[in-house]
């Protein structure tokens, strides 16, 4: 450490807690030449203080993935650098004190399985036995993960370093970054006082003080600092060191031993923010005030689950702040402003746990110059416009913290700095009832109520109170027509000589069509996964236009900018905000806006798959011919100003017909229905188009060359490892929300990547990916029986490979 700063390496890690120390571990050990610098000593800002409770079990099978690498990792890392970690795999608990939890917890053992984790049901009587301090009068269930654990923060961290060392990483103390410096749109150097360095990449780990770095350099990390506080005691008598890790989210709390004493911390529903204009900088090593008033429910609430709580000795109330974000995910990746500049940071309390697996995939991710997999949960591109404002994301951090703990319920909302964007018919639909959800601080209409009806979400695992407010919706649109506030969807133009051909390269399918045609497309990576899922219309010659769903704005365009080789001419230009979109559905869709419009709708002059300016109502329309519900209808693209009176002439002209808001939930229902993929669940970088059965939509008849064909090109012939198939059961008062098991032939074979209910069918439906290593064609399909593991219970399912509702929807084909 006494070394001379290095001029220049090929990687700069900011920060030595746990993140920047496990980046640096897995990066170097991938061969790269990297150096850390951290302004303190290692450990000195959040690690230091962790509790260390490591648990894995998350919502998304990716990441439980990545947080079961840390645990692979916490397992072997001692013996491989000889520095203790203090890793023990004690195994964790987790309680159920009412009846939705306990359906909350049977879900999540139901998803532990689907991804390969073990999580066994126990009684109160069986989890007092594992822990046998606690009163279990109110306790209905419990859960227990035997590979979780908890370790040492500080050694474990220190332990990294050392492996990293070994692995020829160059790791300096006491060297504050103090600048990034950035040449036509990439990073070039550090600065430091001891000199600067050079660099291909840099990788933010300084957590809490990530925001403020990276914001030096037009880059936008929305975290936020907040207050967290866990007591530590004394020994007590019959805590045993292999006591597992505790959590008992209905009393907010979370317990784990520590020198025969326990540590017990808790998310409370009032949580304090730190650091309103920023963490300082000389704050390491450093605590906060015990903050007693704050905890003292908290502690009432333990008290009543641990009675020894009382009379045991307290050594201390730690108060450490740590770095939260506004969705309760940490942020990993390449930032979309600024090339080279990757981020590890906002791990909200559970940066022990995730550290481990979270530097592999950072590591990959930089190595590899895309994610390992499909990390879209902690995505730095899953953000928007409004995450730039620190009042809104303070705000909406401060809600997800307090809900650590609650009831994670199906299509829960945010309630925090809402409204923020708002569509020109807010108002409109406002006062029709609209019940709003939000995406990237977008107000969009999730249902409408009725007269008599209030427009509230009412949270349920069972079936909720719009269900029947969303049947009425759905069949609107299967039977008459219904206008859709589509507002939010992401749009850009490309624009330029070269458009055609960049999209060429981009898009699996053919968009070098004429002018006024339309192409539903996938834009793959180099693994042939679907990196976007989108529609792009032809205006003109060198015009394009690109829409995609409201949460893929920055990723989306990030994507396809980055995918245009530099020596092109095509612009990219978001014209998000300067259009609403009206989705007009259903049968008498046309009849309605033939009202509205002299221009020629029929089928023969405006066909499936095209796209026409037109005016509608007074106002200059680009109508496209598209769905996403699986009737006939348009999207009607209207510059913001005009949108209002458009809606208004759509619902006097459809009047007749009865026309009808209808909200995403309808949506939802009517896509589930016709076999469509959501980006996110259904489909995403991990799956091909082929294995998603969108090989209707891949230009690989043709010698056209595009992105991922050569992944695509050398698969053929050899059998897809999974398809993605539909489900429904018989029974429809059976739940389906996503992540239910699928069991053929009584083996664990996949997990739904999308559930809901059908209200044409009448039937609960899902969809997931039916996996086998030796490959999966119809034969093996159709030649299973099917049950759904529902919150632990098998049910039948009917397998489907046709969309459930008019398989006879005509497509563009490739
Ligand atoms: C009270 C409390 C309890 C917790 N309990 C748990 C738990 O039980 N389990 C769990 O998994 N997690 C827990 N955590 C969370 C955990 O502590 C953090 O998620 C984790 O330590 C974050 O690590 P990091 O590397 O991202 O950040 P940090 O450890 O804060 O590291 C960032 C480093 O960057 C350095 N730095 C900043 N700016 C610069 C610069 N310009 N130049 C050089 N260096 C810079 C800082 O000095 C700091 O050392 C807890 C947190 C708190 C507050």
């Amino acid at each position: 450490m006494t070394n001379p700063l290095p001029t220049q390496s090929r990687a700069i890690i900011i920060g030595g807690g746990i993140v920047g120390c496990s980046t640096a571990y897995h990066l170097a050990g991938l061969g790269w030449e990297v150096t850390l610098l951290e302004r303190h000593k290692l450990t000195s800002g959040s690690t230091f203080h962790a509790a260390g409770l490591v648990g894995q079990l998350r919502t998304s099978a990716n990441i439980t993935q990545l947080l079961g690498e840390s645990v692979k990792l916490y397992s072997r890392l001692e013996a491989e650098t000889g520095l203790a970690t203090g890793w023990k795999q004690n195994g964790g608990l987790r309680l159920a004190c009412n009846a939705e939890r306990w359906t909350e917890v049977k879900r999540q053992a139901t998803t532990a399985r689907s991804f390969g984790l073990e999580m066994h049901l126990l009684t109160a009587a069986e989890a007092q036995k594992l822990w046998p301090l606690m009163q279990v009068e109110d306790v209905v269930g419990a859960a227990f993960l035997p590979t979780d654990g908890q370790a040492n923060p500080s050694d474990i961290t220190q332990s990294l370093a050392k492996g990293a060392r070994m692995n020829g990483a160059k790791i300096f103390e006491d060297v504050e970054v103090t600048g990034i410096e950035t040449k036509s749109g990439r990073v070039t150097a550090v600065t430091t006082a001891q000199g600067k360095i050079a660099c291909d990449v840099v990788i933010v780990c300084a957590g809490q003080w990530t925001r403020d770095l990276c914001a030096t350099i037009g880059v936008n990390v929305p975290l936020v600092s907040v207050e967290h506080q866990y007591m530590i005691t004394e020994a007590i008598p019959g805590v045993a060191p292999d006591l597992p890790t505790l959590r008992d989210p209905d009393r907010l709390t979370y317990y784990k031993e520590e020198v025969g004493g326990l540590v017990m911390g808790g998310y409370e529903p009032n949580p304090i923010p730190w650091a309103l204009n920023g963490p300082p900088k000389d704050f390491n090593f450093s605590l906060l005030n015990s903050n007693w008033d704050h905890f003292t429910p908290i502690m009432e609430l333990a008290i009543g689950r641990v009675p020894a709580l009382e009379t045991a000795g307290v050594k201390t109330l730690l108060n450490g702040p740590e770095s939260f974000t506004p969705d309760g995910n940490f942020i990993l990746g390449e930032a979309p402003e600024l090339g080279g500049l990757f981020v590890g940071a906002g791990f909200n309390a559970f940066g022990i746990a995730a550290g481990g697996g979270a530097g592999k995939v950072l590591a990959e991710w930089v190595a590899g110059g895309a994610a390992p997999y499909d990390l879209w949960p902690v995505d730095i591109r899953r953000f928007g416009r409004n995450a730039g404002d620190v009042t809104w994301v303070r705000a909406r951090t401060l809600e997800a913290y307090a809900r650590h703990y609650t009831m994670a319920w199906p299509s829960e909302e945010f309630d925090s700095a809402r409204p923020l964007r708002r569509s020109a018919l807010y108002g409109r639909l406002q006062d029709a009832g609209a019940c709003f959800g939000e995406k990237l601080g977008f107000e969009r209409p999730n249902w409408f109520a009725a007269a008599g009806e209030t427009p509230r979400d009412i949270y349920t695992y069972g079936r909720p109170n719009w269900f029947e407010a969303v049947a009425r919706e759905h069949r609107a649109v299967r039977e008459a027509v219904g206008v859709f506030d589509q507002s939010s969807f992401a749009k850009f133009y490309l624009i330029g000589r070269d458009a055609e051909a960049a999209l060429s390269w981009m898009c699996a399918n053919n968009v070098a069509r004429p002018p006024g045609t339309l192409v539903y497309t996938q834009m793959l990576n180099a693994r042939g996964g679907i990196e976007c899922d989108l529609t792009v219309a032809r205006l003109t010659e060198q015009k394009y236009y690109i829409v995609t769903g409201t949460g893929f704005a920055t990723h989306d365009a990030d994507w396809i900018v980055k995918t245009i080789s530099p020596n092109m001419d095509a612009q990219l230009v978001d014209v998000t905000s300067a259009f609403a979109t009206l989705s007009l559905m259903g049968p008498r869709a046309r009849d309605v806006l033939q009202k509205l419009t002299k221009a020629d709708i029929s089928n023969a002059a405006f066909p499936f798959g095209s796209v026409r300016a037109i005016h509608a109502a007074g106002a200059p329309v680009t109508a496209l011919r598209v769905t996403y519900v699986g009737e006939l209808g348009w999207e009607l693209h209207i510059p913001t100003e005009f949108a209002l009176t458009v809606y208004d002439a759509l619902m006097e002209a459809g009047a007749e017909y009865g026309i009808a808001n209808c909200g995403y939930r309808a949506i939802e229902t009517l896509r589930l229905e016709k076999g469509y993929r959501a980006w996110g669940s259904d489909i995403g970088p991990d799956h091909t188009p082929l294995e998603a059965g969108l090989g209707w939509a891949v230009k690989l008849r043709g010698n056209t060359p595009f992105l991922g064909r050569a992944a695509l090109e050398a698969r053929r012939g050899a059998l897809p490892a999974k398809f993605l198939c539909g489900f429904t059961v018989d029974d429809p008062a059976v739940i389906l929300l996503g992540r239910e098991t699928i069991h053929r032939n009584g083996q664990r074979a996949g997990w739904l990547s999308s559930g809901g209910f059908g209200h044409t069918v009448g039937l609960p439906i899902g969809y997931g990916y039916v996996r086998n290593a030796a490959g999966v064609d119809e034969d093996y399909l159709r030649g299973g029986e099917y049950t759904l593991e529902v919150a632990t219970d098998r049910i039948p399912a009917r397998l489907h490979l046709a969309p459930l509702y008019d398989p006879e929807m005509v497509r563009v084909k490739a």
